[in-house]
């Protein structure tokens, strides 16, 4: 059992008012929480007690945008410190959240350009669907095309409320038959991408941003490196903003 008194610095109690559950071990926490509103893409640290009784804690991004109801997407990692805790948790129980958001995976930290291609694994969706519910995005850029790379259909959290949005939506599929199937670096390689987001993936047009699995924004990165995309640096504007989940 959770006590406010007893939490670390810098960590508030909240309560999980719901859940939804996409798929086994894919689940949006809502989670009610006083804590301090950031950026959209920003993360913030969840916690529970482990076995010996201190907390456990990890980052998780938030799917909600900022002063909105606190949304988190997790998939189960099986033998995970902290998920499958997580994932028992039942409406009305406690968790610890840290109270002010971290991380510089936001539209801040990203130049304009014509073309925003917002690519994601699993629950790296997580931070463009932040991004999307502010008006930033739509504002700044003409064109955006969200990709996001799953095994199954039935991972594709969030896809009907992503094909109502006027954007360029791409599920891709690796185990199941789908219209992208495969992963996402091979699709970028063989055309295939491009094509069914009607648009070249080019420096002087686009800014990329790479969220989750990190096969697959290594991957993606050395690939478009190879066609004179860069990394955005403070110092030195690029073309490519990435996070890594692990
Ligand atoms: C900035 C940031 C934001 C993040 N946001 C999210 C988010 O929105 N949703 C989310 O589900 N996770 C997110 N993560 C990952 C999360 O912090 C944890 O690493 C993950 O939930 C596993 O925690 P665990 O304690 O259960 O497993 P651990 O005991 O920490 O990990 C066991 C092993 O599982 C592997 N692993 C970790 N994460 C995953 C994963 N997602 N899929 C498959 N294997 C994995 C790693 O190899 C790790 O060594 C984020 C990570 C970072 C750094």
């Amino acid at each position: 059992m959770l006590h406010a008194d007893e939490l670390p610095a810098g960590f508030v109690l909240g309560q999980l008012l719901d859940r939804v559950d996409w798929a086994p071990g894919l689940t949006t926490f809502n989670v009610e929480a006083r804590v301090q509103p950031g950026l959209a893409g920003q993360f913030h640290m969840l916690a529970l007690p482990g076995p010996d009784g201190s907390l456990v804690r990890r980052a998780y991004s938030l799917a909600s945008a900022p002063e909105a109801p606190l949304e988190f997407l997790v998939v189960e990692v099986p033998g995970g410190a902290l998920t499958p805790a997580l994932f028992a948790l039942r409406p009305g129980d406690g968790l610890a959240l840290s109270e002010r958001p971290e991380g510089t995976f936001h539209l801040g930290r990203v130049p304009d350009a014509r073309d925003l291609w917002l690519i994601s694994t699993g629950t790296g969706i997580a931070p463009y669907l932040a991004m999307l519910r502010t008006p930033e995005p739509w504002a700044r850029f003409q064109r955006i095309v969200l990709v996001h790379g799953v095994r199954q259909q039935a991972d594709l959290a969030y896809r009907g409320l992503l094909e109502a949005m006027d954007l360029v939506y791409l599920p891709v599929v690796s185990r199941e038959p789908a219209a992208l199937r495969g992963r996402i670096p091979a699709l970028l390689q063989d055309g295939s991408l491009e094509a069914a987001a009607g648009v070249r993936l080019q420096a002087e047009h686009s800014q990329v941003m790479l969220c989750g699995n990190p096969e697959m924004t290594g991957e993606m990165q050395a690939l478009l490196e190879a066609r004179g995309l860069r990394r955005n640096r403070a110092r030195e504007p690029g073309q490519i903003t990435a996070e890594r989940y692990w």
